[in-house]
């Protein structure tokens, strides 16, 4: 599966594929999609939702720019797997706060990742992540892994000087991924391309 994002360009820093190839993804996707784990594909985990396809867990991994001793907020937690990966990433000094609307994808994230052993480096937090998470403010970076219709302004102020935000601006159903880096006051944006992903839904973000 790595070796297919490399030679696609998904990701190039060896730190990424190292996390990438470290994260047992099968630990993350439900019983009857076991066979499917490895596949460059988003997979069902309930709820209406998705585990995002390795592609783009790696393609926003090496375009937020992670490294050791980080403090990162996650929003839209899912299964927990990509928080996984950027916690290879920060380990061991940094913290992934990630944060998810749907109690019960929560209390499945969380077990995913004790089972996988990252309990230690990510706090699952059940909130409306489109408001980001004031309590832990300021981060170095923030990810988010659902589209919103354009960048929560809370999210922009929850950000360090020099952080780096990773957002899907756009409609429901397609969206450009949007990397903001913060100068001062100064909200830099740059658009890293299209992108398709289940709708953020809260206060900053869509109706439900
Ligand atoms: N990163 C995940 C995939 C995320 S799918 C993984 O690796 O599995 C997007 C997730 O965002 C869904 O679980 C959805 O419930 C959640 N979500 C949508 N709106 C949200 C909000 N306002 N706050 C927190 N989570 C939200």
């Amino acid at each position: 599966m790595v070796k297919r994002l490399l030679e696609h360009g998904y990701v190039s820093r060896p730190e990424v594929s190292l996390a990438m190839e470290t994260v047992p993804r099968h630990l993350f996707v439900p019983q009857e999609l076991q066979a499917n784990s490895y596949q460059d594909s988003p997979l069902y985990i309930g709820e209406g939702q998705t585990i995002s396809a390795p592609h783009m867990v790696g393609m926003m991994v090496e375009n937020l720019d992670l490294r050791r001793g980080l403090k990162v907020l996650e929003i839209g937690g899912g299964s927990g797997y990509h928080a996984a990966v950027m916690a290879e990433m920060i380990r061991p000094d940094g913290h992934i706060y990630s944060v998810e609307r749907i109690e019960t994808l929560a209390a499945k994230a969380r077990r995913n990742l004790q089972d996988a052993g990252y309990s230690e480096l990510v706090t699952v937090i059940i909130a409306d992540g489109s408001k980001g998470l004031p309590e832990f403010a300021p981060y170095d970076r923030i990810s988010v892994a659902a589209a919103a219709p354009s960048v929560p302004e809370p999210l922009k102020e929850q950000l360090a000087e020099g952080g780096k935000l990773l957002v899907p601006v756009g409609g429901r159903w397609y969206q450009d991924l949007i990397l903001v880096v913060r100068k001062g006051n100064e909200f830099i944006q740059e658009n890293l391309g299209g992108c398709v992903f289940v709708p953020l839904v809260g206060e900053y973000g869509y109706r439900e």
